[in-house]
């Protein structure tokens, strides 16, 4: 359905196709707003549908029930950006989805993604598309070793990639990731990675958060800073230089998270993009007048952009389903801690490297909440009460 040319105001019901963390920090957000929320969920008594005012029960692949929750909504946005192309078209024929079709078919495959960067101007690392052993043996001939072999679709936290170093694991790498499209891509030595949040809103507003700096542990992401540290201005403002030209090439409207490595010389490339909120952006509730869950809000319903600015430097250290061992953390030894937030997204089991929930520190420089947020996160393994 094409927009309203007015904004959907508080009282009016909103969809989310997906039903981690990231859409129940959408539910809080949009009903502290004042709107109601349904959320479609693979499964029941998921984290968002635990927060939403309905939880509706279905697969995405089912498009009869698709249609039924588009109806009952105004609008839908999505916490997931591998929610099938087909889904999104079949909500578009009852209500409005943003982001819109168009943007998930280009950022669920790698080798759309890269070539859409590319072709927009963006700097991004060597790649070429892999259909075949042999395709993957000329790719790595052209691009040379070492190099990341990737399937083009569905990968994430590391999962669906591989590191080649010799031309002797090409085979082996083949039988792993194929036979489905892949991308090779050359390996880049960065120094850290970084990303940038971007809203965009209808009228092309567009807020900006970052470049944020992000650590990771396992490949998932473990630690991350904002404002990123001892960042240089001309760095920051590439930075978002680039994250503007790619929201308005992609004519996203909703949230758009950039991914990019920061080499060794300073030069900035765009690793991967993402849809919606990330996990790099959870910092933003407690540092920023509006988070990206406002903003995602904002761009959904038409309304103008709230202010991204961080008013405070801030980290937040993710808090994985390996802390719950040796039993419950320490809660109240990590809270005792001025400039600390503690969130739990109300998953039932945890299990090891499973995303439970996160800290956010605030302090005086992008160092002293950092460190904070590793010392609160270290004091949930204290066992003994006050120690
Ligand atoms: P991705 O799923 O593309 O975000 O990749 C997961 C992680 O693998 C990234 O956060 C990087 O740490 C690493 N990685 C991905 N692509 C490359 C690359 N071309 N060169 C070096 N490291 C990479």
């Amino acid at each position: 359905m094409s927009p309203p040319s007015t904004p959907l105001t508080p009282g009016a019901t909103l969809g989310v196709f997906g039903s981690g963390q990231l859409g129940r920090m959408f539910v809080h957000a949009a009903q502290r707003l004042g709107y109601k929320v349904h959320v479609f969920s693979p499964h029941r008594h998921s984290p968002a549908g635990l927060a939403a005012d309905v939880e509706h029960v279905g697969l995405f692949t089912d498009l009869a029930s698709v249609e039924r929750f588009a109806r009952g909504v105004s609008a839908i946005t999505l916490e997931f950006e591998n929610v099938p192309v087909e889904t999104i078209h079949a909500a578009e024929r009852c209500t409005i989805v943003r982001p819109a079709a168009s943007v998930l078919f280009t950022t669920q495959h790698r080798v759309r993604e890269k070539t859409f960067l590319r072709d927009a101007g963006a700097p991004v690392g060597e790649f070429a598309a892999v259909g075949s052993l042999a395709e993957l043996e000329a790719a790595a001939a052209q691009l040379g070793l070492p190099a990341v072999l990737k399937t083009a679709q569905m990968g994430y936290d590391g999962k669906g990639q591989r590191v080649l170093k010799n031309t002797a694991e090409h085979a082996d790498a083949w039988r792993q990731l194929g036979p489905g499209a892949c991308i090779l891509e050359a390996f880049v030595p960065f120094r850290r990675e970084l990303s940038i949040i971007a809203a965009r809103s209808s009228t092309g507003e567009v807020a900006l958060y970052g470049p944020i700096e992000n650590e990771h542990a396992n490949h998932i992401l473990d630690i991350s800073t904002y404002p990123a540290r001892n960042i240089t201005r001309s760095s920051a403002e590439e930075a978002e230089r680039i994250a503007r030209r790619v929201v308005e090439a992609l004519g996203v409207v909703g949230i758009l998270c950039i991914e990019l490595f920061e080499t060794g010389s300073g030069e900035l490339l765009v690793n991967e993009l993402a849809p919606r909120p990330h996990n790099s952006g959870h910092l933003t509730i407690e540092a920023c007048d509006s988070s990206q869950f406002d903003q995602q809000v904002r761009t959904l319903c038409g309304l103008p952009l709230g202010n991204a600015a961080p008013r405070q430097p801030a980290a937040m250290a993710n808090l994985l389903g390996d802390l719950w061992e040796n039993g419950e953390p320490n809660w109240q030894r990590a809270l005792e801690l001025p400039g600390v937030s503690l969130h739990l997204y109300g998953k039932e089991s945890a299990k090891v490297g499973r995303k439970m929930g996160h800290l956010t520190a605030l302090g005086e420089t992008p160092e002293a909440a950092r460190a904070l947020a590793i010392e609160a996160r270290s004091r949930l393994s204290c066992r003994t009460m006050g120690s």
